[in-house]
């Protein structure tokens, strides 16, 4: 623990990079002895996390679906960590107790749906044009006139990733 202090190579290569936490450090290091009042000053402030909105709010003004995927990972001294909020979400899904705080971001975009509309998700960002899709399967069933559409997108493992498979095989015309 010594050898770290003002060494700030080393310090980046072994604390830094490995993404060692403080908890990960009183693990790796036992013999270290951390006042709680120093304890409870590096902990940090937990961050929101962003999710894109899943669905149309001219579909369904009351509510907003979001599609999150469990963030897993490991770390130096235990292995299989989930993802903070990631897993919070998960929780909740079973335990309806559990009330988190949600802030909706205002937004102006407005889509013209009489004009063509090309969607790209490279892998990760379909979300966003699962609430496009929604909305205009919603205006065209009530008779609106709505362009051609066409969505490409990336997905690594068909049988696990795929989870819009049978949503968006409905979409096709
Ligand atoms: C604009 C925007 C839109 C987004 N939309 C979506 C969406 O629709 N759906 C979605 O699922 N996500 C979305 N995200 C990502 C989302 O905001 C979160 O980043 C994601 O859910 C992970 O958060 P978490 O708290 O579960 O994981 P965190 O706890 O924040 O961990 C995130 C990653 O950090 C690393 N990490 C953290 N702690 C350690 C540690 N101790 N040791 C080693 N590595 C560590 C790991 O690689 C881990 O996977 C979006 C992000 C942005 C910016």
């Amino acid at each position: 623990m010594s050898a770290l202090c003002g060494a700030t190579k080393l310090f980046e290569e072994s604390i830094l990079r490995k993404n060692v936490g403080l908890i990960d450090l009183v693990q790796m290091y036992p013999s270290m002895q951390i006042p709680f009042e120093t304890l409870v000053q590096k902990c940090d402030t937990i961050m929101p996390r962003y999710y894109t909105i899943a669905s149309s709010c001219i579909v369904a003004p009351k509510e907003i679906k979001i599609a999150i995927s469990l963030s897993k990972f490991d770390t130096p001294h235990q292995e299989n960590r989930l993802g903070l909020v990631s897993a919070y979400c998960e929780l909740m899904s079973t335990d309806q107790s559990i009330k988190p705080r949600i802030f909706v971001k205002d937004s102006n975009f407005n889509m013209n749906n009489e004009a063509p509309l090309l969607m790209v998700g490279p892998g990760t960002g379909i979300v966003p044009f699962i609430a496009f899709s929604d909305e205009r399967k919603h205006l065209k069933d009530a008779g609106s006139p709505i362009a051609e559409g066409h969505l490409y997108f990336g997905c690594r493992d068909v049988d696990n990733d795929f989870i819009y498979r049978d949503y968006l095989a409905s979409m096709v015309d």
